[in-house]
């Protein structure tokens, strides 16, 4: 197995992207760390370094929220969002299980088709926190694998189940796979199931600039709530990116894994 140290790859990224990754050290918690060595893989790694550890929401300028959704893919309440976002337009970000990606795997390419993000929800849905770190790099790299193998394309970011996960584990995760572990700044609570109608209002009192919001869309009344949550956040003159583009990673996968430059994205110092 060979090993690359963060020379080799930053050796193809370039000056414009490197100042890229310092201007984006501005992420509300995010800790700045450098990929010390990534080991070749049997399928493709992000291969671009960044600075992110763990990530909560973005300070940013832009008028722009990431929505995502834990849990899928699930055979009847994903496409009946997939139809939702797509008749408003709006990119999320879907924090999908790799067993579930397994058993669905023509959901996860139509979500990739119609211009959404995937990210890494791990493959089993373990309190990953419990986790040594075989076991805990297991969840994380099979659903990696089982992505790649669906649509050809890696998730950029993870999403710790239950937002359990150490320290010591996302520092892991950012210096041996180069992935952040993304939280998240507006949480309606929907897996309580307190109705569409309360889901939908605690998403668009929280959404401000830069938020991170949670939803999940293995559950009805989530789903039935969307059409109002967007609504209400673009009446607050917000727009939808999905995760990568929060972050001004200019897309997820394998390639094409570049940073904006700063005149498309204005953070705040
Ligand atoms: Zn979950």
């Amino acid at each position: 197995m060979t090993n690359f140290n963060r020379r080799t790859l930053l050796s193809g990224i370039g000056a414009l992207c490197l100042g890229g990754a310092a201007n984006l050290s501005t992420a509300t918690r995010a800790t700045a760390q450098t990929a010390a060595a990534v080991p070749n893989p049997p399928v493709p790694r992000l291969t671009q370094s960044h600075d992110f550890v763990s990530v909560n929401e973005v300070q940013t300028n832009r008028r722009a929220v990431a929505l995502t959704f834990d849990d899928g893919p699930h055979p009847t309440h994903t496409p009946i969002l997939l139809d939702i976002l797509a008749r408003y337009n709006v990119k999320a970000t879907f924090y999908v299980i790799g067993r579930s990606v397994q058993r669905y795997p023509e959901i996860l390419r139509r979500m990739v088709a119609e211009g959404h993000e995937v990210g890494n929800h791990t493959w089993t849905h373990p309190t990953l926190s419990r986790l040594g770190n075989h076991s805990f790099l297991r969840e994380i790299d099979r659903t990696q694998e089982i992505i790649w193998r669906t649509v050809g394309a890696q998730p950029a970011t993870m999403r710790p189940p239950y937002g359990a996960i150490t320290g010591r584990q996302s520092h892991m995760l950012s210096d041996q796979r180069n992935i952040p572990t993304i939280m998240w700044s507006v949480d309606p609570q929907d897996w309580r199931r307190p109705g569409s109608s309360v889901v939908a209002s605690r998403m668009v009192r929280g959404a401000r600039p830069g938020s991170v919001i949670l939803a999940h869309d293995i559950h009805g009344p989530t789903v039935r709530a969307i059409p109002a949550a967007i609504e209400g956040i673009t009446g607050q003159g917000l727009g939808f990116v999905t995760m990568s583009q929060l972050l001004g990673l200019r897309r997820w996968g394998p390639r094409g894994l570049r940073y904006v430059s700063r005149a498309d994205f204005d953070y705040q110092g």
